[in-house]
């Protein structure tokens, strides 16, 4: 597969450090991750396109242990440098881009996409970015959709709820058998605070937000697309050329509850993991497939087509915790990240 690959390791969080068994499992060299066995101490190496270490130096625990943190520092900015600069070029030479972050709960996945707090995330930094760099706005327009993936259903996520469709908006095929979302809203956007303005009203509508008390937020598919309408004068005629991001906040696999509501909600979630690991799988090993690659399983797969098996530019963000306490979960996710790449 032709998917550019990076992880990228966040720093411990509070739980982390209070809790007695935990250590430091991941290090990284150069563009490798390494994974350490806390029982055995064996380790195991995936190479990537990056591996980013979001570590500043060292975290010193109070009992006095020092976790390591020996490799490449990037920070938000570096990062989210490195990505909008690809995906905008992309962009303005009229090529499609996918940007999708894949990680356990609280890995990063959002932080990394959209930002938390203060810190930007790669989303409203290439939309800023490509605002400075688009010096005449009349000859090119940009337009933003946003939609989530919540028990197999679509929701447009710019479009007050009272017009939602029942059971969701439909995925559709074009005529060069791509899928797309129809009757998805657009809204054009001319500043940064348009952008910030869709942004909120996108991430208060999405169903996963308001649903029971907040206990499964951040646990649905969550889509932004940045479209480019550019006016390209060729000889004597005005040609419209339309090029896009995807921008995918994907949720992780959950364990399944005790409570028949989430129950049913985390099921369709995790075949629609289990759909993209398969996917991924068999166009990474053609010989396996039977010669059919199964992306009418999930809606999640049918979006993502185009940018896993199709003529789109990928790249992906492995996120991970370098906590011991989530070793088997980590090490499942390097090893998807390494049959993606
Ligand atoms: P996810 O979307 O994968 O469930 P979040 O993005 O919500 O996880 O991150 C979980 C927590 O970790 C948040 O409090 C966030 O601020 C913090 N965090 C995640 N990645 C980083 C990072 N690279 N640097 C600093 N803090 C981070
Ligand atoms: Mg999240």
């Amino acid at each position: 597969m032709n998917i550019n690959v990076a992880v990228r390791v966040r720093p411990f969080i509070r739980f982390e450090l209070q809790s007695a068994d935990n250590q430091c499992c991941i290090d990284i060299e150069g563009n490798s991750t390494i994974i350490t066995d806390p029982k055995s101490l064996e380790s195991e190496q995936f190479l990537f396109n990056n591996s980013f270490w979001s570590h500043d130096g060292f975290v010193e625990r109070e009992d006095g242990l020092c976790l390591r943190t020996s490799s490449k520092f990037a920070g938000s900015e570096d990062i989210n440098e490195e990505y909008s600069t690809k995906l905008l070029n992309n962009l303005l030479e009229g090529y499609n881009s996918c940007i999708f972050s894949y990680g356990q709960t609280a890995s990063g996945k959002t932080f990394s996409m959209y930002g938390i707090g203060n810190t930007q995330g790669i989303i409203p930094y290439t939309c800023e970015k490509l605002l400075s760099r688009l010096n005449n706005l009349s000859e090119n327009e940009i337009l933003i959709s946003m939609y989530e993936i919540y028990t197999e259903e679509i929701y447009d996520l710019l479009v007050p709820k009272t017009s939602w469709p029942k059971h969701g908006l439909k995925i559709r095929t074009n005529s060069d058998h791509e899928f797309f979302v129809e009757n998805l809203s657009k809204h054009p956007v001319r500043s940064p605070e348009d952008f910030q303005e869709l942004i909120r009203r996108g991430s208060t509508n999405k169903r996963s937000f308001q649903a029971l008390m907040n206990q499964i937020a951040g646990y649905s598919h969550v889509f932004l697309i940045l479209e480019l309408k550019q006016r390209v004068n060729q000889e004597d005629k005005v040609l419209e050329m339309s090029s896009f991001i995807t921008f995918a906040d994907l949720a992780a696999k959950q364990r399944v509850f005790a409570c028949a509501t989430l129950e049913k909600y985390v099921i369709s979630l995790n075949s629609s993991i289990a759909a993209l690991q398969t996917v991924v799988k068999n166009l990474a090993n053609p010989a396996s497939r039977g010669g059919v690659i199964r992306y009418r399983e999930s809606a999640l797969t049918r979006i993502l087509a185009n940018a896993l098996g199709g003529n789109c530019k990928t790249y992906m963000i492995c996120t991970l915790s370098p906590s011991s306490k989530y070793y088997e979960d980590t090490k499942k996710d390097l090893k998807f990240a390494s049959v993606v790449k």
